[in-house]
């Protein structure tokens, strides 16, 4: 028997690894297993794991429409496998590749386990168009700006062809078996209130883009993040989507996407330390108070407090929105980007390591192609630009013209002054 492995790939359609896993003509085991290591950390009621275990539940009633079933484990997947090679006779088990630093660890430890038991290891690239150094110089080094990175990308992608793996038409090749579907509950959870919002890739979206995203009042964008973080949506699929469309800007952040993962891939200690190693002699305030107001939308900034509201009601925050909330906190509070970036781990629903690593150190100026630290966002100016009319802002705050709403905790020119100060001294 082999085993396919779902992971961050939770669909049956477009999906490579399971593609390949259905047509090795041995019967497969599908499983998917909660991980401990990472559930442990997590609220009982996150949003994320609701959205995996529905994205099951999905795939689930396929199988059962044929007959079959998913096998859902709760613990250390070593453990997992452990008991699955001693309860079977497994030749190979196919995945798709992840390249988080955590996930790359895990399978290394795995791949030792498959071979002391003589079971192959094959895994497929399903996530991005391009992975680790398939878009990189020419001198084979990684880009570290996005710029050429994306004309690179763009030239690649010319000489592919996408294929459909239509994994969908294969699944009379799925094992029966008696492994069983945990459910929420079963693995110490419960549903989460927040409604996971659907998402739009319609051409009049992604034809107006260039015009609306700037603008969260609009709310004018996909809601695609966790749909690609789960892949619960095949990311060929929606690569074509955008190419339908004559204009590119909605490619290009897909492309931003597959930018920082590669950056990650190649400097996986950037999910720690500042991209510019300088820049990790800052000497930040980390003021705990401050950082209190600032997660619970009070700074007295209305821009930077209506975000964090949207960001803790929800789970989603708008891009413009997160540009000016995570600059407030590195440049005006004078708060270690770290602790951010922890914050919007805790809370995005499509929180992705790489691309919130690599926009908050963007935000802090220690990244890659990040803005120069002293262009400091005026969270006031930026209202003017993007919210003139108040209308998101007075969404998330309804008190912001009474008594009830905060004075600024910091003022602006004093703070701006004081982070020039401080990167100064540390970046020279
Ligand atoms: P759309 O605007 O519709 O964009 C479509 C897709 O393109 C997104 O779903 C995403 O996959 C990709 N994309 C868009 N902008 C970016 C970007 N700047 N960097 C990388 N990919 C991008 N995005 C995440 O997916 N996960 C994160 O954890 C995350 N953290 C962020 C933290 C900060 C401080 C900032 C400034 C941005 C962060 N982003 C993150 C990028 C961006 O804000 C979100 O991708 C976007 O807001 C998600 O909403 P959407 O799906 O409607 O995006």
């Amino acid at each position: 028997m082999n085993i396919f492995w779902f992971r961050r790939d939770l669909r049956l359609d477009d999906n490579v690894g399971l593609f390949h896993a259905l047509n090795a003509d041995v019967e497969v085991l599908p499983i998917f297993i909660f991980d401990d290591s990472i559930l442990s950390q997590l609220p009982k009621d996150d949003a994320r794991v609701t959205f995996i275990h529905n994205q099951l539940e999905k795939i689930q009633s396929k199988f059962h429409e044929i007959g079959k079933s998913l096998a859902v484990f709760h613990g250390k997947p070593i453990a997992v496998f452990n008991q699955l090679i001693s309860e079977n006779n497994i030749k190979t088990v196919y995945t798709n590749s992840d390249y988080e630093p955590y996930a790359r660890k895990r399978d290394l430890e795995l791949f030792q386990l498959f071979k002391e038991n003589e079971v192959e290891f094959k895994t497929s690239k399903d996530q991005v168009i391009f992975e680790k150094s398939e878009v990189v110089k020419d001198d084979g080094t990684p880009y570290v700006v996005y710029t050429p990175f994306s004309n690179k990308w763009k030239e690649n992608f010319k000489k592919i062809q996408l294929i459909n793996y239509n994994s969908e038409d294969y699944l009379e090749k799925i094992s029966l078996h008696s492994y069983p579907f945990l459910s929420l509950k079963d693995i110490g959870f419960e549903a989460s209130k927040i409604k996971i919002p659907t998402f739009d890739v319609s051409k009049n979206l992604i034809d107006n883009y260039e015009a609306t995203r700037n603008f969260p009042s609009q709310d004018k964008t996909s809601y695609l993040g966790i749909y690609l973080r789960f892949g619960a949506v095949s990311i060929r699929k929606m690569i074509l989507k955008a190419l339908e469309s004559k204009n590119e800007t909605f490619l290009k952040e897909l492309i931003w996407r597959e930018f920082f993962m590669q950056i990650l891939w190649h400097f996986p200690h950037t999910s720690k330390s500042s991209f510019r190693p300088k820049y990790d002699a800052i000497i930040w305030e980390n003021n705990e108070d401050l950082f209190k107001k600032w997660c619970d939308g009070k700074t007295g900034y209305p821009f930077v407090d209506a975000g964090m509201r949207e960001l803790n009601k929800t789970g989603h925050m708008h891009n413009r929105v997160r540009m000016i909330t995570a600059s407030f906190l590195c440049k005006h509070l004078l708060i270690d980007w770290r602790w951010g970036e922890t914050y919007f781990a805790q809370k995005l629903l499509d929180y992705e390591q790489s691309s919130n690593v690599g926009n908050w150190q963007w935000a802090a100026g220690s990244g890659v192609d990040a803005a120069p630290y002293f262009r400091i966002f005026n969270p006031t100016e930026q209202v003017k630009k993007f919210d003139k009319e108040l209308k998101y802002i007075k969404k998330w705050i309804p008190e912001l013209e009474t008594l009830n709403y905060p004075q600024p905790i910091v003022d602006h020119k004093e703070a701006r002054e004081r982070c020039l100060r401080v990167y100064k001294e540390a970046v020279g």
